[in-house]
């Protein structure tokens, strides 16, 4: 029997997809320039089917792209045309609500927009949102450490989890939990990509909504001035929820798509969100005000309700799709900088973006350094995708230049081999492979993603030479 005639047999009809035309909506993520048809799609729906998949796929050697909602930025859902794609949509129930415990278990499919929805009635909420949380899954999150608006305050995906259950490739179900002793594993599969274990079952922390939440809206002349601003916020001793950034591209592509009023004449727009008590956030908003004044705001608006500061969010949140509509195709790219080098890299993508000839939009969360320039560029034009690759490599290159690193929270997938290269020494690579190894011995969890292999290092000249000793010198160079 084939595989595919394995895994029919297994599980119930409709679950398993071989059809060419029904595996097209799996054959790419966000990274959509890139595009593979699997094998076959496995939907299961419980923990069992999963520890069958993964059984059937082992024993045939066949590799194992785990997927969400496929809304991630940098290929790690991309499929190999010899694998499987595991699809854990189906698996999207909340098992349990605890809300005196503040916690909820949830099942890896479950988007993470529905976890706030449905802890709303007991006053709780869930804290990391992306700005694809009405799409993306909570497996996913944990998968990519994902990050959001409000993440500056109240932390990353890691953060915000208690405990997870995760299946390795031969079946084993082991249960990660914060309080374990020794090697905090639970950590370790936050970011893990979909390399180290498929996560089943999520527990996580949940937060009383405060009394209030008020957001200051902020243009300024120049980007140099916003970017400041940023900095002297912060160096008050201020903790806004959310410090968001937009540059004058990003603030009329919003404003036309999401029309909510934020001021066409600014270069660059500064969001930022206090909450807390009624008191604290009354201090807070007047401290911001005052201290943005001083930078050099030329316009000012503190929303006055809870609708105008939902409606003045929107803007931002829908800021990737509102680009989009601006050019056939757009490359997100995600890197993170010390904050203090914010308008120096600005200025650094601004002359890029000249040298190549291709325009950027900037919309990023600046409060925790974490920049999303997004390329515009047609892949219709012969050339222009790789000239696009060529200016993404080059921002990153600057982040790690200024100290800074390869990835916030859209992780490395396919996107970022190379730029991993370039951040991490040999023996840092190796040990990421030793660790790989240990999870899965086999390598058939979402293999040539995330970490690249010592070979493609030396091709892309990145493999360091000590004492003049080059490793591995069979190898061929480029
Ligand atoms: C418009 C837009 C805005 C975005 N904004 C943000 C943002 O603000 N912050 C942010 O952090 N990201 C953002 N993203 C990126 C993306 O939404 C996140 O990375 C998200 O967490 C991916 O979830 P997903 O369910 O779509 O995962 P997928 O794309 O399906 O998978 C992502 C990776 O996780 C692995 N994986 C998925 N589920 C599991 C599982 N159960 N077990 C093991 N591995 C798994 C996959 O193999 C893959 O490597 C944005 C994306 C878009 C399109």
């Amino acid at each position: 029997m084939t595989i595919i005639q394995q895994l029919k047999t297994a599980f119930p009809v409709g679950s398993v997809i071989s059809d060419t035309e029904q595996c097209s909506p799996y054959e790419c993520d966000g990274l959509s320039a890139y595009r593979e048809k699997p094998l076959a799609v496995v939907l299961p729906s419980s923990i069992e089917e999963v520890k069958t998949a993964l059984q059937i796929c082992k024993q045939n050697h066949v590799p194992v792209i785990t997927r969400g909602s496929g809304t991630g930025l940098a290929g790690g859902a991309l499929p190999l045309k010899d694998g499987i794609v595991l699809g854990l949509s189906k698996m999207n129930k909340i098992l349990k609500i605890d809300p005196l415990a503040r916690t909820a278990v949830l099942q890896p499919g479950v988007r993470n927009i529905s976890v706030s929805q449905a802890v709303e009635p007991y006053g709780l909420y869930y804290a990391p949102d992306p700005s694809s949380q009405v799409a993306c899954s909570i497996g996913g999150n944990v998968a990519e450490n994902s990050g959001g608006v409000h993440c500056l305050k109240y932390g990353l995906t890691v953060h915000n989890v208690l405990s997870i259950t995760i299946i390795d490739m031969d079946g084993h179900v082991s249960v990660l939990d914060e309080k374990d002793d020794g090697i905090d594993l639970l950590a370790l599969m936050n970011g893990s990509e979909g390399l180290l274990g498929v996560i089943v079952e999520v527990k996580v922390k949940l937060l009383p909504k405060p009394d209030t939440a008020q957001l200051v809206m902020a243009g300024f002349d120049t980007v140099t001035q916003c970017a400041d601003a940023v900095t002297s916020v912060l160096e008050q001793g201020i903790i806004p929820a959310g410090l968001e950034m937009m540059d004058r591209f990003s603030i009329k592509a919003a404003e036309e798509y999401a029309k909510v009023g934020y001021p066409l004449d600014a270069e660059a727009l500064l969001l930022c969100e206090v909450d807390g008590s009624f008191d604290q956030v009354k201090v807070d908003t007047q401290r911001i005000t005052d201290i943005l004044k001083r930078g050099g705001a030329t316009t000012i608006r503190v929303s006055q309700n809870e609708e105008e500061r939902i409606a003045l969010w929107q803007g931002r949140k829908n800021a990737f799709p509102a680009v989009g509509r601006f050019s056939p195709d757009y490359y997100c790219m995600d890197g993170t900088i010390p904050r203090k080098q914010l308008a120096f890299v600005l200025e650094q993508i601004d002359a890029l973006s000249k040298k190549y000839q291709l325009e950027v939009a900037n919309v990023f969360h600046a409060g925790d350094g974490n920049l999303h320039p997004l390329i515009l560029y047609d892949a219709n034009k012969p050339g222009e995708l790789q000239q696009t690759e060529k200016f993404g490599g080059e921002i990153l290159k600057l982040c790690l230049d200024v100290g800074g690193t390869i990835t916030g929270e859209h992780g490395a997938g396919i996107e970022k081999l190379d730029s991993m290269c370039h951040q991490f020494p040999e023996p840092e690579l190796k040990i990421f492979h030793a660790i790989k190894a240990v999870f899965d011995d086999s390598g058939l969890l979402n293999p040539g993603k995330a970490i690249p292999t010592l070979h493609r290092c030396a091709e892309v000249g990145q493999m360091h030479v000590h004492n003049n000793n080059l490793p591995f010198p069979e190898l061929e160079r480029f």
